[in-house]
């Protein structure tokens, strides 16, 4: 599974098939709430149904969703895919499928480019996450990235357990040994944490260790380090590969809830005090065409139709001539999905809020503006 990275949804939100149109499915393959392939073949069913009834009997779509369905039935590896996008415009014989490791929203989408909203969505919920297990004489380092592990360390400090009977004469030294022993191995740990981050630049960083050492631990870290820390993970330096990634995907999912709960309260008080900001569709789709954008805010289940011009690129609510150069508008789908390609094309940043109840009040879309 190839992690997917900014550079690769931009390049694939560039593409256009001409005059065929790009069909996008989403589906939702997750085996903790769809463990028989019966139940997820069920969902990819009912939205090919609805798709072939808006596909309007166009031989490139209808041959896209055969190849979709395809490509489902034929089978694909379950225990790290969650969630599947499928991109295709057979047309112009293109043919993409991400495997995600976060389950995703079933949906079909055919628009002239590909629907990469929710792609974008899942990327940004992971950044290179650094994972450090420590106990009392072990130490792990992990690396994942979109839930794959990049990087892997380990380190074990032996700790005399035969030494109170070694009959030294003073207990309090031989404690006072086994602390310094202890205190080495966490700073030997600290080390590998942050040589791990010159080669590997993680974003965040959650340390698992007993409660009494994860403070020390989390204390004795380089201050690089220590600014990337975000909850703490509980899990054991034994853990086996699958819980650890587990548990890293959750803590990864919070973090990325609070970055968008502080965009949205950044769009909400740049609104109230009239500071370049706009909320709402047609506002949002207006600084977009005047390329004022500089954050879009989406809720990951917006959507909704509206009309494109073809000739000047003018996105709107209201059909059919464009303001913009007076000809023809043709409809779309998902504005929405419009919208987030646009803002990719001109390197805004887009950040997908999931379940986010303020941003949904402020009517599901907003811009944080560059003027
Ligand atoms: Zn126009």
């Amino acid at each position: 599974m190839a992690v997917i990275t900014e550079a690769a949804i931009r390049e694939l939100a560039g593409f256009r098939g001409q005059d065929a149109p790009v069909t996008t499915c989403y589906l939702d393959v997750d085996g903790r709430r769809l463990s028989r392939h019966r139940d997820y073949e069920q969902e990819l069913e009912r939205i090919l149904r609805s798709a072939r009834a808006r596909a309007n009997g166009t031989e490139s779509v209808r041959s896209d969703l055969g190849r979709i369905e395809a490509y489902v039935k034929g089978g694909f590896d379950r225990s790290t895919t969650r969630g599947l996008a499928m991109f295709s415009c057979s047309a112009h014989e293109f043919w993409k499928v991400v495997a995600l490791p976060v389950p995703v929203r079933s949906r079909v989408v055919i628009n002239n480019a590909p629907a990469v909203a929710q792609l974008e969505s899942v990327a940004q919920e992971f950044d290179r996450f650094g994972v450090l297990l420590v106990d009392k004489q072990r130490a792990r380092m992990l690396v994942f990235q979109l839930g794959e592990l990049i990087d892997h360390s380990d380190l074990f400090d032996e700790l005399p357990r035969d030494y109170d009977t070694r009959g030294h004469s003073d207990q309090g030294d031989v404690t006072g040994h086994v602390d310094a022993l202890a205190a080495a191995h966490i700073r030997h740990a600290a080390d590998v944490a942050f040589h791990v981050f010159q080669e590997q630049a993680f974003e965040h960083l959650t340390v698992g260790a007993p409660s009494g050492m994860a403070g020390t631990m989390e204390s004795a870290l380089h201050p690089y380090l220590r600014e990337r820390l975000c909850n703490r993970i509980d899990i054991g330096v034994g853990a086996n590969l699958a819980d650890i990634r587990e548990a890293a995907l959750d803590v990864e999912r919070e973090v990325e809830r609070q970055r968008e709960a502080v965009a949205v309260d950044r769009l909400r008080t740049q609104t109230a005090t009239g500071r370049r900001a706009v909320i709402g569709l047609a506002a949002s789709l207006q600084a977009l065409l005047e390329r004022r954008v500089e954050q879009l805010l989406v809720s990951d289940d917006f959507s909704e139709p509206g009309w494109r011009c073809e000739g000047c690129g003018h996105l709107g609510l209201v059909g059919r001539v464009c303001p913009g150069c007076a000809g023809e508008l043709q409809p779309v789908e998902d504005i929405v999905e419009e919208a987030v390609e646009v803002a990719l094309a001109q390197s805004c940043h887009v950040e997908v809020c999931v379940e986010n109840a303020d941003l949904d009040v402020m009517g599901r879309i907003g811009a944080l503006l560059r003027y």
